[in-house]
């Protein structure tokens, strides 16, 4: 495993006793943040801060859902460092322009971040660091966000992994035993900096208020993280190898978001279900199904390390030339939940009022779009930037170019799933279809996922007038896949000729 990158710029030694400032980030939590470690060491007084840059180029702004996430989990941070007397100090702008200053302010002799890998991050990692160095103080960078550094992963000859299981293999083959940091003591820093005030940064909505839903269904922040792990290694993990497609059942961790957001690390996750697997909680198979999730989302910022473009650019160039649809009255549809195909349509409106979609269905909906639609992926990709909890920069474009078959050891073209077996394999009494599309729930299992076959007694019994109350299928399933396929077999000429 590749080791974070330490401390390196020592211009001048530290005055043992001055504040270390530390920069959160990715990484809004105090337990297993080696930045926080860092900072804190032979008991260095702490300076915190958190910079709300959406100033520096080519950092992808935050979309509305994640926004909101934001502003709970840095009143949660607030509230965590307060346990510990020490304030955060939020700032606006520029990080290369406000970590120095807020550096020189509170005369803080070492600076520890935990790095981000994207390429506009890490730039402004670069000049963050450059400028500090210039200034004489200590920078102490740390990996705190992921396992493995991206692009330090490797097969057994030596090359860049191009497949999961490659990379896999590669990642846990040499990496060292994982342990956990624990809380350092922390000392607050005397200073006299003011911070702005997070209200005033307007993360939340406000005309229209739309995060009802969200509220309901996350709390933000390190402590809420904590507790849904817990609660999963109790209630979850044993069965998550099997129950884990199921969207109607309880079996995913619904983390996404506390990683995202680093109030949870990778490695307390790994932890914590080995820990349960050892205890005798959870089969070991349901531990390294667990694992290789979590690796799903290492293998995304390898990707993304690879392609800084992820999301704008195929990975396979043969799909440069694919012949997408441009449809704004079906992707309307498909984004508010109305295509007529209730599995999918469940998932659209789960993502719209809750911030989250299970992940067999967010397999569903891509593929709906991209294939019986022809709408690009791009197109889905930013939706789900807008809307989801969890939106990031490496696992979305990852796995939306993974279900539309131009990523990494996509999913192949002609994997074209059918949305009602989908619909009766994954949800088969239909009470996933229930919760979100309330409509049909009066209809029996053997129609719900397929409403269209039910006859005008049935469907008067339940209540629905179809095409009225709930809308007749957007396009034909047998239809949409001869078309789909058609559209695709040009570029598998193409894959060919390349390849
Ligand atoms: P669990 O099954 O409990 O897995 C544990 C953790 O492993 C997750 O929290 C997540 O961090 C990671 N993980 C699991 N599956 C994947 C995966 N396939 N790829 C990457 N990481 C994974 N995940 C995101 O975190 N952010 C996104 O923006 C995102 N966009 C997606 C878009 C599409 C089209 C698809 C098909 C998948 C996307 N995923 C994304 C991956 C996956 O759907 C979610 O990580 C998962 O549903 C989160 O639920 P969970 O925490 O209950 O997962």
């Amino acid at each position: 495993m590749a080791t974070a990158p330490t401390s390196t710029a020592t211009r001048q030694p530290a005055s043992p006793i001055s504040p270390a400032l530390v920069w959160f980030r990715d990484d809004l939590r105090l337990a297993d943040n080696p930045a926080l470690c860092a900072a804190a060491a032979e008991g260095r007084p702490v300076v915190a801060l958190y910079v709300l840059d959406e100033d520096s180029p080519g950092l992808r702004p935050l979309g509305g859902a994640a926004r909101w996430w934001l502003a709970g989990a840095l009143r949660a941070l607030q509230d965590e460092l307060s346990l510990h007397g020490v304030p955060l100090l939020l700032r606006r702008g520029p990080a290369a322009r406000i970590v120095p200053d807020v550096a020189r302010q509170a005369g803080c002799g070492l600076v520890a971040f935990n790095i981000r890998t994207e390429a506009a991050a890490a730039k402004v990692d670069e000049a963050v660091t450059a400028r500090l160095r210039a200034d004489g103080r200590e920078v102490c960078p740390t990996l705190g966000h992921l396992l493995h550094m991206p692009g330090s992963v490797r097969t057994v000859a030596g090359g860049m992994p191009r497949t999961f299981s490659a990379f896999m293999r590669g990642a846990v083959r040499d990496r060292p035993a994982l342990a956990v940091l624990q809380v350092p003591l922390l000392r607050p820093a005397a200073h006299a900096l003011a911070s702005e005030a997070l209200d005033a940064w307007h993360l939340l909505p406000t005309a229209p208020d739309w995060a009802g839903g969200l509220r309901a269904a996350w709390t933000p922040g390190e402590p809420a993280a904590r507790a849904r792990l817990e609660g999963f290694m109790e209630d979850g993990l044993a069965g998550y190898g099997t129950k884990r497609d199921r969207p109607d059942l309880p079996h995913v961790s619904r983390l996404s978001p506390h990683l995202r957001f680093g109030e949870l690390s990778p490695r307390q996750a790994i932890v914590a279900a080995a820990s349960a697997g050892a205890a005798g909680d959870a089969p070991a198979g349901d531990v390294r199904k667990f694992e290789a999730e979590v690796y799903w989302r290492e293998f995304s910022y390898h990707l993304l390390h690879a392609m800084p473009d992820l999301s704008r650019r195929n990975l396979q160039s043969a799909f440069d030339a694919f012949p997408w649809r441009e449809c704004s009255g079906d992707l309307k549809a498909w984004q508010h939940g109305r295509t007529g195909y209730p599995i999918v349509d469940a998932g659209m409106r789960q993502l719209w009022t809750t911030g989250w979609m299970h992940n067999r269905v967010r397999m569903v909906v891509a593929s709906f779009l991209c294939k019986h639609l022809l709408i690009h992926w791009q197109d889905g990709e930013h939706w789900f930037w807008d809307t989801l909890v969890d939106a990031d920069p490496a696992s979305n474009p990852a796995s939306w170019q993974w279900v539309a078959g131009s990523g990494a050891d996509a999913a192949p073209y002609f994997r074209i799933f059918n949305p009602v077996l989908q619909g009766e394999k994954f949800d088969p009494d239909g009470s996933y279809v229930r919760t979100y599309v309330p409509e049909l729930a009066r209809l029996s299992a053997r129609l719900i996922h397929k409403p269209w076959e039910a006859s005008s007694l049935d469907l008067a019994h339940a209540g629905i007038r179809l095409g009225v109350d709930y809308p007749r299928p957007i396009v034909d399933h047998a239809a949409a896949r001869e078309r789909a396929l058609r559209a695709f077999e040009h570029t598998r000429k193409e894959i060919r000729s390349a390849g």
